[in-house]
């Protein structure tokens, strides 16, 4: 009667249960060390000797049923929690992938890459150089002694008295000449990163400059203009027309600004041209005799043209856009419309 009113009680129990965790509070309720049935064993003692084996029999195999039971019904339990995981990871081919966002070059990076691959395509290979730089190729070499007056035009970042962040290109001009003099020729451009003490809407204190050096023997002005105009339509396309007007740089003799016609009015005079109809794009000229002697060259068998430019100039040219800092703000906006 009593085993009876137990199974009764745990039959209730148990249906109720929809869980793991349930099952085994059941399950010590009934089977644990203070649970029903092992108390109804413990009592057995309290029986009259001959009634207990008949009692603890009936207790035990109350026990048994209680056992399978909670077993089968752990099983199903376990499978149920299986299938429902299954169904819930199961994978829908319908949904669509994760796309995987691809990178873009910089803006400056493209407008480098464009530079180099039409001066390679002339024959130039490219050079590079250390950005922190002796004062000796920054300005000496370049026949900038440490009084010249135009110095001044390149305020730099000093590390010491002798060593300086490169103001220009130029200190990879003078690296390899003195590496390769007096063999000839030399065709190199050198694209990088320069420093100068300047910060405004088209000076930024990093930027990038590419620069170009021809040494050879019987090497003329007109090859000079013939490789810039070459690249001046290579790059603003055919139409482009190109000046030069007399400048100085204290590196090249004589020496040249050289403008394109605007590229937004195509000459006939703008707001980017300021009604002149020309853009200065970039500097040039003949290497001037003492660098080349310095380099180790001899002047009076030997000449050279050389010729920079900044390359965030040029990009602004060729996307239009008016205000240098914005290749440095990192705006994603600005840069994948590149
Ligand atoms: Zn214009």
């Amino acid at each position: 009667m009593h085993n009876e009113e137990l199974w009764q009680r745990y039959m209730g129990e148990i249906s109720k249960v929809s869980n793991l965790n349930e099952l085994q509070t059941i399950k010590v309720k009934f089977l644990g060390k203070k649970g029903e049935v092992t108390l109804a064993l413990k009592n057995l003692k309290d029986l009259p000797p001959e009634l207990r084996p008949e009692a603890g029999q009936k207790i035990n195999t109350l026990k048994r049923l209680i056992e399978e039971d909670l077993e089968k019904r752990e099983q199903e339990l376990l499978q149920r929690a299986l299938d429902e995981k299954l169904s819930k990871e199961a994978i829908d081919v319908t949904l669509p992938g994760y796309s995987l966002k691809l990178g873009k070059l910089h803006p400056l990076t493209q407008v480098q890459h464009r530079i180099v691959e039409i001066f390679t395509s002339m024959g130039f290979s490219v050079a590079t150089g250390p950005e922190i730089e002796k004062d000796y190729y920054n300005f000496e070499a370049l026949n900038l002694p440490k009084d010249h007056p135009a110095r001044d035009m390149q305020d730099s970042f000093y590390i010491t008295e002798e060593v300086l962040l490169r103001t220009h290109t130029s200190p990879v001009q003078v690296r390899v000449m003195e590496k390769y003099a007096p063999n000839l020729p030399i065709k190199i451009i050198s694209p990088g990163k320069v420093y100068r003490r300047d910060d405004d809407a088209t000076h930024s204190p990093m930027f990038a400059q590419c620069e170009g050096l021809a040494v050879d023997r019987n090497i003329r002005f007109s090859d000079l203009k013939g490789v810039l105009l070459t690249f001046i339509k290579e790059l603003f396309g055919p139409k482009t027309k190109m000046r030069l007007r007399p400048s100085y740089f204290p590196f090249t003799e004589p020496s040249a600004e050289v403008d394109i016609s605007c590229v937004i009015c195509g000459g006939l005079g703008c707001k980017v041209c300021k009604g002149s109809g020309w853009l200065e794009i970039l500097g040039a000229g003949m290497v001037h005799p003492r660098v080349l002697e310095m380099a180790g060259y001899d002047s009076s068998m030997v000449t050279g043209f050389a010729f920079g430019m900044g390359l965030e100039r040029i990009a602004m040219l060729l996307y239009g856009i008016d205000d240098l800092r914005l290749f440095y703000d990192n705006d994603i906006r600005f840069l994948q419309m590149f």
